[in-house]
């Protein structure tokens, strides 16, 4: 029987599904190596190496969580305001060391430690005060306004799996256990090329028949959100030979390489041909719109993605597949994109068989979301991405969409 090599499913002659193309990712990127300890106040966007268990309970000790009075809930009349004599004072950071008796009151402050027998407290502002005594309001529950230990963790519980990026939510909990360095995984270097005779650098002058790069602040900038080192590698000319040599040699310093433009099928675009040079191409074209000319290939060992050169198109590739590609290489848990439901407030015919993303302005009021389509539909109009809110995905089997339709939204808040 003929053996098929891995090349023959790139060239089945239709466009690879989206999926397809990141479940053939998933089962060809290797998880990360490496781990390296870091500070605390320079773990943001570092992904965790190992879990985080508590090595301490979270609150440590039970404690008051209002300016009030802590009693024993047992003393309370059901049926009337209860008159409890105060017998004690106890700050945040006082050690609470006299117990609480049967209808005493020990006047607390938030934080301060629940004084042994205590189990309740009453909020300031809801109490009478009465010379030495108190006249705390019927109704109160047994545990009112007090924090038991370990309610937000308990001692030896999984506070944070390995594989979570650290953002602020994750640096306040680690801080509060107690962690002054985190074990994090080794960043990968990805390194980010343009292509094409055309672009200039922005700050130089414009040449006739120039256009500034964007792309490649584009792709930095969305990289700088991820977990990775990344690394401005410049303009590659529309050059078989150098874009070649370009990609070869950036594989042996990098985890990761990004390119722009020069991935379709004219005369002047060399990516593909260059990753078949130096090593192998996974796929080539996406059922994707704006997107379809995307390349995916191994140099060097060293996974390459070849984004489409319209600014948009790029976007949308990076977001599907390189963006998964490098949580992947970092060891970051991916919770995929952010997405909710909305409501068409547009009609659009689209055909079968790929996936589409309209941009849309989001509008909330009563009920729910309704996303209007962007007026201009240009792959490479770059304000149809600053001034519109989010993408509208449609599914590949999707062919028309009509106002009141429900449909899904990737807000760029949070992506872009
Ligand atoms: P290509 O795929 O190389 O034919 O590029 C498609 C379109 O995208 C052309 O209009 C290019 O000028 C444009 N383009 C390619 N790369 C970039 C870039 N880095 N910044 C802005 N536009 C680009
Ligand atoms: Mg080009």
């Amino acid at each position: 029987m003929a053996q098929l090599s891995d090349d023959c499913f790139a060239f089945g002659g239709a466009l690879m599904a989206v999926e397809e193309a990141q479940a053939l990712i998933m089962a060809r990127v290797p998880p990360p190596e490496g781990e390296e300890q870091v500070p605390l106040s320079a773990a943001r966007g570092r992904v965790l190496a190992r879990d985080l268990v508590a090595a301490t309970p979270l609150p440590p000790f039970a404690n008051a969580a209002v300016d009030g009075w802590a009693f024993r809930h047992a003393d309370l009349r059901p049926d009337a305001p209860t008159r409890l004599v105060e017998a004690g004072r106890v700050a945040a950071g006082q050690a609470a060391m006299r117990p609480v008796a049967a209808g005493q009151a020990i006047r607390v402050f938030t934080g301060a430690p629940m004084p042994p027998g205590a189990d309740t407290c009453v909020m300031q502002e809801d109490v009478t005060q009465d010379g030495p005594a108190i006249l705390v309001p019927q109704g109160l529950k047994p545990g009112a306004n007090a924090r038991p230990a370990g309610e937000d963790v308990a001692l030896g519980a999984l506070a944070l799996r390995a594989g979570r990026m650290i953002g602020p939510a994750e640096a306040g909990l680690a801080a509060a256990l107690g962690q002054a360095m985190l074990a994090v995984r080794r960043r990968p270097r990805v390194g980010v090329f343009s292509t094409g005779d055309e672009l200039a650098e922005p700050g130089g002058a414009l040449g006739p028949a120039q256009t500034y790069d964007s792309n490649r602040f584009t792709l930095l900038a969305l990289l700088a959100g991820l977990p990775c080192e990344a690394r401005d590698l410049g303009i590659l000319p529309d050059d078989p030979a150098r874009t070649a040599a370009a990609l070869a040699e950036a594989a042996r310093g990098h985890d990761l390489l990004l390119t722009s433009g020069g991935v379709s099928t004219g005369e002047e675009d060399h990516v593909r041909a260059a990753i078949e040079a130096g090593g192998r191409l996974v796929f080539w074209r996406l059922a994707v719109k704006p997107g379809r000319p995307a390349a995916m290939g191994v140099v060097e060992g060293t996974p390459v993605i070849g984004l489409p050169g319209n600014p948009v198109a790029a976007v949308v590739c990076f977001l599907h597949l390189a963006r998964p590609l490098l949580m992947r290489l970092a060891g970051a848990e991916d919770q995929g994109l952010p997405r909710f439901a909305a409501t068409a407030d547009f009609s659009y015919r689209k055909k079968a068989g790929r996936r589409e993303y309209v941009r849309v302005t989001l509008a909330t009021g009563d009920g729910p979301t309704r996303a209007r389509k962007f007026p201009r539909e240009g792959a490479g109009l770059l304000t149809s991405l600053t001034e519109s809110h989010g993408f509208v995905e449609l599914p590949e089997a999707t062919t028309a969409v009509a106002p009141g339709d429900a449909i899904t939204v990737l807000p760029f808040a949070g992506m872009l």
